[in-house]
């Protein structure tokens, strides 16, 4: 009698420690499918997707054209380009201050060049498959992978490289940090009229994320004005043109 009774009270626990165990079980996967919804939300709609798509307009101030994922570039757009000494080309007009600004960082001991100039639309196609092609890999269907692919890569003729206007400066590692050259770029490249276009806490406008190396070509007026009130380049356009 005494043992069926203990054995009774000890099914009781068993199937308390094993209710208890499910009730933890269901809240943490249901938290972190919740959590994963949200980071999915917020990959898939920045305010900028919120606005309708159409073509940059390339008839006033060249260096104020704004492109940006729903700012698609005409297909008549043409650059005149001048080529760096690596091979990389840039718009011509955007030359001399771009050589400056590297004069004037390399006599202060800076290691730097330019990653990435002027791209065509084709060029741009191609990153963008490789980078969705990276993320498929990973296991991410077609339709996740693209999307993931968009936040890093701007598509095809929504790239600001495309207009020749933008350079990806980054550090010759084996002479000096990254930190050190992207620090000088941030409190600098402004003197110069480069901004930089995808800042840390912009990228909800912007749509892309943090790129401490993707400076653009925006006058030196501009570029100040930017620096001071801390505006990107769709917020500098909303108050002042
Ligand atoms: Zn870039």
């Amino acid at each position: 009698m005494n043992k069926r009774r203990y054995s009774n009270r000890r099914r009781k626990n068993i199937l308390r420690v094993f209710i208890l165990l499910m009730t933890i079980i269901i809240t943490v996967v249901m938290w972190r499918t919740i959590k994963i919804d949200v980071q999915v939300g917020e990959l898939t709609l920045p305010k900028i997707l919120q606005s309708e798509k159409s073509f940059a307009d390339t008839s006033g101030e060249w260096n104020l054209i704004l492109v940006n994922r729903n700012h698609y570039i005409p297909n008549n757009y043409q650059v005149e380009l001048t080529e760096l000494s690596n091979g990389k080309k840039v718009d011509s007009r955007i030359y001399p201050e771009l050589q400056q600004m590297f004069n004037d960082a390399r006599a202060e001991g800076l290691a730097l060049f330019v990653r990435e100039g002027y791209r065509t639309t084709e060029e741009q196609q191609k990153i963008m498959d490789e980078k969705i092609n990276e993320y498929e890999k990973q296991g991410y269907s077609a339709k996740e992978a693209k999307k993931r692919a968009e936040k890093y890569v701007a598509i095809p003729d929504t790239s600001e490289h495309q207009l020749g206007l933008s350079v990806d400066i980054n550090a010759d590692t084996d002479k000096c940090s990254s930190e050190k050259v992207y620090q000088w770029l941030d409190e600098n490249a402004y003197k110069y009229g480069f901004v930089k276009r995808y800042p840390e806490d912009k990228t909800d406008i912007t749509g892309i994320s943090n790129e401490p190396w993707h400076y653009r070509y925006v006058g030196t007026t501009v570029a100040k004005i930017m620096k001071e009130e801390n505006l990107c380049l769709e917020e500098y356009l909303e108050k002042y043109k």
